[in-house]
């Protein structure tokens, strides 16, 4: 079976000093590009950086800061598009390269390059 395309959801809660729960829930639909990208690979790595996204907005980098007004309005609409390929650590997109039949994403970071792990 050709599997094209990787949709994943992350659902994330925690219970507030209040008492309230405060959730986040995200979801986002992947193309894969080629017939050798492995797709469990894919949704894996999706799954990580959604995890990460969603950690980045409890930690209070997000909207709200925890508040009990956010924890019961549904977050989903405060939160971006997570891109697919995106560096939590210097706010960049990925680029995609490709040499030799392998390919892989990074950005430029000064005089080199980040890689995706
Ligand atoms: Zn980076």
């Amino acid at each position: 079976m050709r599997v094209s395309t990787v949709s994943i959801s992350v659902r994330y809660s925690k219970q507030l000093a209040d008492a309230s729960y405060k959730t986040v829930e995200l979801g986002l639909e992947a193309s894969l590009t080629s017939n050798t990208e492995d797709w469990q690979e894919g949704q894996r790595t999706l799954y990580t950086q959604l995890g990460d996204q969603i950690r980045f907005v409890f930690n209070g980098n997000g909207s709200g800061n925890g508040t009990a007004k956010v924890a019961q309005e549904p977050a989903k609409a405060e939160l971006p598009e997570p891109p697919a390929h995106f560096c939590q650590q210097h706010r960049t997109p990925f680029v995609k390269f490709s040499k030799n039949g392998r390919s892989w994403w990074s950005h430029k970071l000064g005089n080199g390059w980040c890689r995706e792990a």
